[in-house]
């Protein structure tokens, strides 16, 4: 995959109508935002757009409509933050590619904007139908993309309007394929990544890929039971992917072959069974990971874990970390994740967060600025770690 891609300042845009994909997918609760870190991450690219002189024409989805017009989904709350944010109006037009959307983009001045309804409300979007991509399409002259959380998706606003325009990066973009790209092409070395949460199934090509990269792989939260069983150990009723054994024997092996340090929980919080509610208090229990009673299930990474991984990362220079320790919805099942979060908001090394559980945690810690790099994608983030191609990033034109 070639990261190297033409950005808004590699194209004439002064007097031309740009159709932007941002990453407008907020979340609300009761119509409110309750972040609006994609809206303000993408201030730099329509701020330059504007201030060169462009029509700016900027979309997005929101949530899962499905292909339906539902009114919990649409984007005026986003319009309304953009306005304040940006100080002038920035009119939402009542469909994605209707009249409305038509004349209100025809009406636009110099460095003025609008934004288009939810791109999700036409099923046309998900399916990156042709039509669809070019009657979007049809309303510029220039196509952005800025959208990095939506760049693992083949869609219509995220990559085939640009099978209709020149297409270019926003500085999101550019941001992101900049930071992770490095990591992944070009390290400061020892690189050390830690991978999380529930499943291995979900990060088979993750480890995969790592493995031929990193010197140090770091593997906690419920996918590291799996590993645990691989290696012989008894996890007792812990998460448990039978079908990965032989997967994760592999994996031990790819390793040990590399010269990769793969480290795996210790010791672990057990309990009798899985939190319910998720958040209510549970009587807990710190086992050797050798040691885990059969009536006993892994839901945290233990103490003496806690100082092996943040130890790792001490040593580092580069880390990569996706996915939580534990049940970190559980406060008390929370410490492994906190414990890495804090360890790499105390590191000097370049330090970077792969979207979803991580990134929410630094942010709510109050780490978020002592992390190199939290990037704003989660799904994206991962496919870009397994190395795949990101088709909102492939289509773009290569610098
Ligand atoms: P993922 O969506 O794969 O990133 O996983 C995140 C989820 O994994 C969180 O909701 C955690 O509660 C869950 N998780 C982390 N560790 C464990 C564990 N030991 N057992 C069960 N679930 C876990």
């Amino acid at each position: 995959m070639n990261y190297n891609k033409k950005n808004v300042e590699d194209i004439a845009v002064a007097g031309k109508t740009v159709l932007v994909r941002c990453d407008f997918n907020v979340p609300l609760k009761d119509g409110v935002i309750t972040s609006d870190k994609r809206i303000v991450e993408a201030l730099p690219t329509i701020k330059y757009l504007m201030g060169q002189g462009a029509k700016v024409i900027l979309c997005s989805h929101m949530g899962k409509p499905k292909g339906e017009v539902v009114a919990k989904y649409s984007l005026a709350p986003v319009a309304a933050r953009l306005t304040e944010l940006l100080g002038v109006n920035v009119p939402l037009a009542a469909d994605t590619i209707g009249e409305d959307a038509k004349a209100k983009a025809a009406a636009l001045k110099n460095g003025e904007v609008m934004l288009l309804e939810n791109t999700r409300f036409d099923k046309r979007e998900e399916k990156n139908d042709a039509e669809f991509a070019k009657e979007m399409a049809s309303m510029a002259e220039v196509y952005v993309n800025d959208a990095f959380g939506a760049a693992h998706r083949a869609h219509a606003s995220t990559a085939g309007a640009a099978d209709y325009l020149p297409a270019v990066c926003g500085y999101l973009i550019q941001k992101e394929i900049g930071v992770m790209g490095k990591a992944l092409a070009d390290p400061e070395r020892p690189f050390v990544a830690i991978l999380g949460g529930a499943k291995v199934a979900d990060k088979l090509n993750v480890i995969d890929n790592l493995l031929s990269k990193v010197d140090t792989l770091i593997i906690g939260g419920g996918m590291a039971y799996t590993f645990l069983a691989a290696q012989g150990k008894s996890i007792g009723t812990s998460l448990l992917d039978e079908t990965k054994l032989d997967y994760c024997r592999e994996m031990l092996k790819k390793a040990e072959e590399k010269g990769v340090k793969l480290l795996l929980p210790i010791d672990t919080v057990v309990a009798a069974s899985f939190p319910d509610p998720i958040d209510g208090e549970i009587a807990v229990d710190v086992v050797d990971s050798d040691k885990i009673p059969a009536d006993k299930m892994g839901l945290d990474i233990g103490p003496k874990t806690r100082e092996l991984f943040a130890d790792a990362v001490k040593a580092a220079k580069t880390v990569v970390w996706n996915g939580p320790m534990g049940v970190f919805e559980n406060p008390t099942l929370a410490k492994g994740t906190i414990a890495v979060a804090q360890a790499l908001a105390d590191s000097d090394a370049i330090t970077i967060v792969g979207g979803g559980d991580s990134a929410a945690a630094c942010e709510q810690l109050g780490f978020a600025s002592k992390i190199t790099h939290i990037s704003t994608g989660g799904g994206a983030s991962l496919e870009f770690l397994e190395g795949r191609e990101l088709p909102g990033i492939a289509c773009l034109l290569d610098k």
